[in-house]
């Protein structure tokens, strides 16, 4: 395993560090009070200066417009980018589009390339992913009531989704549903692209999350497809490979948001060592002195240095054996990193004190908002569970 950083890369890393630190930072307080589309237009300025410095869309395809980078490159990037929440959408490489981008990359025909692919890549567009449904259980998608039916030349598609984050404004879905009822579990779905301009895609609310109910990409949307018909050729990929395709989006899209936590973590640890070292707990005495802050600090020490190792190690597999080699650790890093991520912003919050539920620091922002990381791409159970069965698999076939 090689994950020693190029001197290009390098280079890249400290440009997108301090473009964070002095062009993203100084707006995180506008962004919590403010709603998301107030804040479009400064963000499209910083957009256009990251596309001046080439720095734009760092994970995808050079031929359209990115920057073409490695998983394991991306990693870094994701790391350096994630400590600001603003930080991903501003280097146009933010869920979910990362992950659309992705799968249209691999499975779209020229067609849905040129007219959903292109315009995504260079930020022109946003889009979403609509799988789960509010009757049945999420952490089973292969379980859906959604349906599209073949109908002439289209399919019409009629079910309720929620949670499709950044479904406000966005040019068009990619909804999972069921086109072959009649065959197994795993071949049942499809992904069809939806405009949503589509007469019958009606969006019910953006759902209130944590107290926010938000807007544009950063709100999550309750839908009714009701008769909602398009083409069949906007399906994506061969009918019945929707989860398939799912399982090939979520792989990576997961470590995408584990290298992201590894920024949060990064952002977290630097805030409470700063706060820790100038704040006294007695007349001559800071809080660092401590041997209880002195835990908290070490601790998360260990606990980021380990989640990123296993970052790394999982991108290097993905990348050099592919997807399905890398399943286990996939899983593995998803609830790991998820734990790492919520004990270090609860310890930053505690060393904050009053200050660290205050939203003057991003602490509150991302205990909130991180909280579903244990949710989100698989909840922490169904994780562990896979990754135990890998591994009792091996050991069923030993002799006692
Ligand atoms: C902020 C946020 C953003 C999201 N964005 C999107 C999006 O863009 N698109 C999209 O389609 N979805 C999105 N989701 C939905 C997310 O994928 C689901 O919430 C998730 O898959 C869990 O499904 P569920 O909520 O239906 O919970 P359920 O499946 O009902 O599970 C509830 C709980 O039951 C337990 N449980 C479930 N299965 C098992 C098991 N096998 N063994 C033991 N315990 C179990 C767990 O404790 C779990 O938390 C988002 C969710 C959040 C919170």
């Amino acid at each position: 395993m090689e994950f020693t950083v190029s001197e290009k890369m390098q280079t890249i890393l400290e440009m997108m560090k301090e473009f964070v630190e002095k062009e993203l930072y100084p707006l995180e307080p506008e962004f919590l009070r403010k709603n998301f589309s107030e804040l479009e237009p400064v963000l499209e300025e910083k957009r256009r200066m990251v596309r001046q410095m080439e720095l734009w869309a760092p994970l995808h395809p050079k031929e359209y417009g990115g920057m073409g980078l490695s998983l394991t490159e991306y990693a870094l990037v994701a790391e350096a980018l994630g400590g600001s929440p603003l930080g991903l959408y501003v280097f146009g490489c933010q869920a979910p589009d990362a992950g659309n981008i992705e799968i249209l990359h691999k499975y779209g025909t020229e067609e849905q390339k040129e007219r959903y692919l292109r315009p995504l890549i260079a930020g022109k567009i946003r889009s979403c992913f609509s799988m789960t449904e509010v009757e049945l259980p999420g952490s089973n998608p292969t379980w859906l009531a959604t349906s599209a039916v073949k109908d002439g030349d289209d399919y019409v598609i009629n079910g309720h989704k929620w949670y499709t984050s950044a479904a406000d404004g966005s040019a068009f879905a990619i909804v999972m549903a069921e086109t072959n009822p009649e065959a197994s579990q795993h071949l049942r779905a499809s992904m069809i692209i939806v405009p949503i301009d589509t007469p019958g895609f009606n969006v019910v609310r953006n759902i209130s999350v944590m107290g926010h109910v938000g807007d544009g990409w950063h709100s999550h949307a309750e839908i009714l497809y009701q008769n909602c018909r398009v083409p069949q050729t906007n399906r994506l990929g061969p009918e019945g490979q929707g989860f398939v395709l799912a399982q090939e989006r979520l792989g990576p899209g997961r470590i995408h948001h584990c290298m992201r936590w590894i920024g949060i973590c990064n952002r977290c640890f630097d805030l409470m060592c700063s706060y820790a070292v100038k704040r006294p707990i007695a007349p001559g005495v800071k809080m660092a002195e401590s041997p209880l802050i002195k835990s908290y600090i070490a601790d998360s020490a260990a606990e980021i240095l380990a989640a990123r190792l296993m970052v790394l190690h999982t991108a290097w597999t993905i990348e050099n054996h592919g997807v399905k080699a890398a399943m286990k650790d996939i899983s593995l890093i998803k609830f790991f990193a998820a734990d790492v991520l919520q004990k270090v912003v609860d310890r930053a919050l505690q060393i904050h004190g009053g200050l660290g539920m205050t939203d003057d620091t991003p602490i509150s922002y991302f205990y909130r908002a991180e909280r579903a990381a244990r949710i989100y791409d698989g909840v922490d159970e169904v994780h562990k569970i896979s990754v135990a069965r890998r591994i009792l698999r091996a050991y069923e076939g030993k002799k006692a």
